[in-house]
């Protein structure tokens, strides 16, 4: 474990993808000392690879979203990461769903519908919900309403129409073969990391800034605070002298709730191309998104997200693999649940240091972002996925942000000689 140094000149907090792209950037400058303070006995926070049955499951990030934009990718590939390719087939999943192909084409025109009217709405004064957008007794609105709880991990009334429409979105979606969450943990090799040490409070009354940790306190001159939006909010770290602006904006941003539920496949099982996506109904928002054969692996990943996932969460695994189940019994006949079990499952909601999967904003809250990321006297700066202003919610928008904030960082000390220099 990484002692805890008394002084350092740039403090992370949170060894997650935008603690890691921050420690990156700053590891390029040689005079400047560096700690990254994580509370788990990991890197990777929201992204994590584990591997119960011999091939690896991705419990939070899995997908390198907008690939062909996302500076990870080629990042991946000088690392030997096999990157696989095959796009998932998200807008057409309503046929082997149990669809006709007419009424897939009527879901496909009216989402198209849904973005001409997110667009339209976002341009005018007064931000709205998702939901406002949604024609009176529409066809298609519990599955839009799904739809919301799987990409926003919230349902359409908690949603901002101003903030959903500045996310950008290649459409172009790939998989690491070897797992997200390994890629960050080649990514933060040799980085300084004191694990399992968490910051209770950021005091920034005087000229070094004090850290109390659960391990003893530390002066940094400069502090780069990555910690969920929850975290903040909740004040689990806090500010001395307070500060109400950034904890205004992190409520104004929170964390929705999307797990994972990974079932194993009996191979013998026939009839299921691998890369099947499915959803368990077409009429219900309380419905989970499957992945058959993902990779060609013997398994079944299931995905649900909102209000009910938060309920799942306190049930358990059982009660989340009978529902699942029950979905997958529906579609595919009785005969699967002989060839079924849960292998793995995930509560994100109730992880202490992440407490929610990714962050959306309420209603009125969208420029809470900019809000957030905004630096505090030049020597507070503030990273993560839910400070990026067009790729929040993601595992790379969170990288991307962090080299940003380190950016800004050794800006700031510009024409400065460093803490240890003093
Ligand atoms: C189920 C799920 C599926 C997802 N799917 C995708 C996907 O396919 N593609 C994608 O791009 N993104 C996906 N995401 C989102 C992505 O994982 C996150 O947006 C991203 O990883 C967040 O990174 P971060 O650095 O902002 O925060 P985090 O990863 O949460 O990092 C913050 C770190 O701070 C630590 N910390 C918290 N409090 C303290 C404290 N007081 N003291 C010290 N340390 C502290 C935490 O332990 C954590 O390690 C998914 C997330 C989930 C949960």
């Amino acid at each position: 474990m990484v002692g805890l140094p008394s002084q350092v000149d740039v403090a992370i907090i949170g060894a997650g993808g935008a603690g890691i792209g921050a420690a990156r950037r700053l590891g390029e400058v040689r005079s400047v000392s560096v700690l990254v303070i994580e509370a788990r006995n990991r890197v990777g926070g929201r992204v994590q690879t584990i591997a119960p049955t011999g091939f690896p499951l991705d419990r939070g990030a899995e997908w390198l979203h907008s690939a062909d934009r996302n500076p990870l990718s080629p990042v991946a590939r000088q690392l030997g990461f096999a990157i696989h390719r095959r796009r998932p087939e998200w807008a057409t999943r309503l046929r082997p769903s149990g669809e006709t192909i007419e009424a897939e084409a009527d879901w496909i025109a009216t989402r198209e519908a849904q973005a001409w009217a997110r667009r339209k709405a976002a341009a005018e004064l007064v931000d709205q919900p998702l939901s406002s957008l949604l024609p009176p007794g529409g066809r298609w609105n519990e599955l839009l309403d799904a739809t919301s709880t799987w990409g926003n991990g919230a349902e359409l009334d908690r949603v901002s129409v101003k903030d959903y429409v500045r996310y950008e979105d290649s459409g172009v979606n790939w998989r690491l073969r070897e797992g997200y969450g390994r890629l960050f943990e080649a990514l933060a090799e040799g980085l300084p990391v004191a694990l399992e040490t968490s910051v209770f409070c950021i005091d920034h009354s005087g000229q070094g800034i004090r850290l109390e940790t659960s391990r003893g306190t530390v002066t940094a001159a400069r502090v780069i605070v990555t910690v969920p939006t929850s975290i903040l909010a909740t004040e689990v770290l806090r500010f001395d002298p307070p500060l109400p602006d950034k904890l205004a904006a992190a409520a104004g941003l929170p964390l929705g709730v999307d797990d994972k539920l990974f079932i194993s496949l009996t191979n013998s099982f026939p009839g299921i191309e691998a890369d099947t996506f499915l959803v368990g109904s077409t009429t219900s928002r309380e419905t989970m998104s499957y992945q058959v054969r993902p990779l060609d692996r013997p398994a079944i990943y299931c995905f649900f997200g909102g209000r009910w996932a938060a309920a799942f969460e306190r049930e358990g695994e059982a009660a989340t693999f009978s529902f699942a189940a029950g979905e997958l019994a529906r579609l595919f006949g009785n005969n699967i649940r002989r060839l079924i079990a849960p292998l793995a499952s995930t509560a994100w909601l109730q992880d202490p240091w992440a407490r929610g999967s990714y962050s959306y904003a309420l209603p009125g809250h969208a420029d809470d972002r900019a809000t957030l990321a905004a630096p505090v006297d030049n020597r507070l700066f503030f990273a993560g996925e839910a400070c990026s202003p067009n790729f929040f919610s993601t595992a790379h928008g969170a990288y991307m942000n962090g080299v940003t904030a380190a950016e800004a960082a050794l800006a700031s000390f510009a024409g400065l000689r460093m803490v240890g220099q003093e």
